[in-house]
């Protein structure tokens, strides 16, 4: 493994300052109890983790009753704060406050987010993983497997990181949550706001059809608006996240 640990952001620098060379080495109870932070897994009321710190020690807690790679995000989330934020005190942080698909803005909670999200699938181990591999979810969920994550962690890690001209989309019935552009992803083209009725995503969030469906051609118009795409097609796959909201991978074909 070529590595320059000088171009690695801050979250990366200390995982490989533990000597992480595969996913499995990725300990994040072992990593807060050696910075003197205990992780406990609790009912928590009215928010999804939150950070207690006492001088030099810390307790964190996280929602005992969330799925097993949300949890993870959440000690990861935490454990940002404990580390970045030493003097801020204490963290109560809600639902909304943790998720890989709010860390590129500037406040405390997004930053403890992108410090998450690179703890959890760091760039150095996961660009060699994806380098041969499809944009998909297919490929989104064997790398949420394989670095014990969500599979929309690992969707947004795969769309930043991928060269394809692709983008991921996440609908509720009332419309887009948020989305998630590659670095070339077409600038004048944009995700359209509702799901459109012929495509699966849409019968998924309407009648409650679970799973993943296959990769599947169609008319970027069905997705995407903007101008020429008319003249373009697109693949994509769709799958219902356990919120109920559909996660669709949108690869602009030709
Ligand atoms: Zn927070």
């Amino acid at each position: 493994m070529s590595i320059d640990p000088e171009e690695m952001s801050p979250a990366e620098r200390l995982l490989w300052s533990y000597g992480v060379t595969s996913p499995s080495h990725i300990d994040l109870i072992g990593i807060a109890n050696d910075r003197n932070a205990t992780v406990v897994y609790r009912p928590l009321c009215g928010c999804e983790a939150r950070l207690v710190a006492c001088g030099d020690s810390a307790v964190i807690s996280v929602s005992e009753s969330s799925l097993e790679g949300r949890q993870r995000f959440s000690l990861a989330h935490e454990l940002a704060h404990w580390i970045c934020d030493k003097n801020a005190g204490s963290f109560q942080c809600a639902k909304e406050d943790i998720g890989p698909q709010n860390a590129g803005a500037k406040t405390t909670e997004s930053q403890a987010n992108g410090y998450a999200s690179q703890l959890i699938l760091p760039t150095y181990l996961v660009d060699p993983w994806i380098k041969t591999k499809a944009v998909s979810l297919d490929t989104a969920s064997a790398l949420a497997k394989e670095f014990s994550s969500s599979l929309t962690a690992a969707a947004i890690k795969l769309i930043k990181r991928s060269d394809k001209a692709a983008v991921l989309a996440c609908h509720s019935k009332i419309g887009m949550a948020w989305h998630q552009r590659s670095a070339s992803f077409p600038y004048d083209f944009y995700v359209n706001q509702n799901l459109h009725h012929d495509t699966e995503a849409f019968t998924m969030a309407f009648t409650g059809k679970n799973g993943m469906t296959r990769i599947k051609k169609e008319p970027a118009n069905y997705w995407l608006g903007g101008s020429g795409v008319y003249r373009v097609t697109v693949e994509t796959q769709s799958v219902r996240l356990p919120d109920g909201n559909i996660l669709s991978m949108i690869l602009v074909s030709k």
